[in-house]
């Protein structure tokens, strides 16, 4: 389409990228100081590592929460960002970062999203995650469409015929919720163990039991298509054999890995795989973006959710200064500033 027909971007104050921990932090340093953000994940659900990699591991470095649920901590930074109503776009990956000759960003998804920001903040911690995908040849013809790595609604795959390749939580969690919904489930597994929760595992081993699915021993190599069923998947079994299986849809489960991606090809100085900032601004190369958490790097750095959230304080402050050059910036306190407390919804303290 010729650039004239589209619409334009969406002018927005801010764009923080990526919704971890530190990036929802940044909503709530930003809001404090008046700024609106648009907070963007590739990911469909907020929380970063915290909720992508350990949900349920407790911390024990937060400041003043001697521990606290991976998962709890990303929902109370959800709550406490809540008074300053960011818009969230999940689901989206940042491909292309730009400055303007005005000085302001586009921002642009994979998605067609496009915002015309007056700051940027880069919270991507390692990169955004992407599942790790079936290593077989001529496998990317089947993917979208018969091969699925992320799974939105079980109900797709009701009356199909499944095979869920896999031994984690993902892998046994939807063998479990689709078997008895779906027309067949065969779940192919390269060890007898599972990492899954031992609950989860022993439901699906009753079901194998009382016929209702199938378990296979095995690595999936090669997929093709089939006049009978979507497409016919060979499955090399631990003890030698060899399985075709006729199958609609193949869900495959083997984990995420970080990408640094498209942040690497915006033109911002990397150090060590990370964005070099100084530790005055947190600003990358390119002034008016910023870099938080686990994302950036400077002499010193620790990858650790406490210095990703001074960071976003400092980063927020010199943000406001880059979209508002001419105005002052009055620091205050919570406790104390009448003024911060109606940004927050809360009612003044008493004096
Ligand atoms: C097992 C484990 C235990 C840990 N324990 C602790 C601990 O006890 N204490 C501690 O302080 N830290 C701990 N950490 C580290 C901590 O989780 C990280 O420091 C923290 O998650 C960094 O937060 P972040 O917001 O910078 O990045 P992340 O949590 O990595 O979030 C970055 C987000 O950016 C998104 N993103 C990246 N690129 C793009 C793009 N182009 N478009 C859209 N979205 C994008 C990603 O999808 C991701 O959701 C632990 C880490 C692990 C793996």
């Amino acid at each position: 389409m010729p650039e004239d027909d589209i619409a334009p971007p969406t002018a927005v104050e801010t764009v923080i990228i990526g919704a971890g921990p530190v990036g929802l932090f940044q909503i709530f340093e930003l809001g404090l100081l008046g700024i609106g953000t648009h907070i963007i994940d590739s990911l469909p659900q907020p929380g970063g590592q915290c909720t992508e990699l350990y949900p349920d591991k407790p911390i024990y470095d937060i400041p003043a929460l001697p521990i606290c649920g991976a998962q709890e901590l990303v929902d109370r930074l959800l709550e406490q960002a809540k008074p300053f109503k960011a818009t969230f776009h999940l689901g989206h990956e940042v491909t292309e970062v730009r400055r303007l000759e005005s000085g302001r960003f586009h921002v642009e998804t994979a998605l067609g999203t496009r915002l015309d920001a007056g700051a940027v903040v880069i919270a991507g911690g390692v990169g955004s995650f992407q599942p790790r995908r079936l290593s077989i040849p001529g496998v990317e013809a089947f993917e979208g469409k018969h091969v699925h790595y992320r799974v939105r609604a079980g109900a797709n795959f009701a009356g199909n015929d499944l095979v869920i390749c896999g031994g984690g939580d993902s892998a046994l969690d939807w063998t479990v919720a689709l078997c008895g919904k779906a027309r067949s489930v065969t779940l192919v597994h390269r060890r007898s163990e599972f990492r899954a929760a031992p609950a989860t595992v022993a439901k699906m081993r009753d079901l194998v039991a009382a016929g209702k699915m199938r378990l296979l021993e095995g690595n999936a190599v090669a997929i093709r298509h089939d006049n009978q069923s979507a497409l016919q998947l060979e499955v090399r079994t631990t003890d030698g054999g060899a399985i075709s299986i006729g199958a609609d849809h193949v869900l495959a489960f083997f984990g995420l890995h970080p990408k640094l991606g498209p942040i690497a090809e915006w033109g911002l100085q990397l150090e060590k795989r990370a964005l070099s900032v100084d530790t005055e601004k947190f600003q990358t190369s390119v002034p008016g973006i910023f870099a938080i958490g686990d994302i950036n790097w400077y002499p010193g750095k620790l990858k650790l959710i406490l210095s990703g959230f001074h960071e976003g304080a400092l980063a927020a402050q010199k943000a406001y200064h880059y979209i508002y050059p001419e105005k002052r910036l009055v620091f205050q306190y919570t406790t104390s500033s009448s003024s911060l407390q109606k940004k927050l919804g809360v009612a003044p303290a008493p004096r």
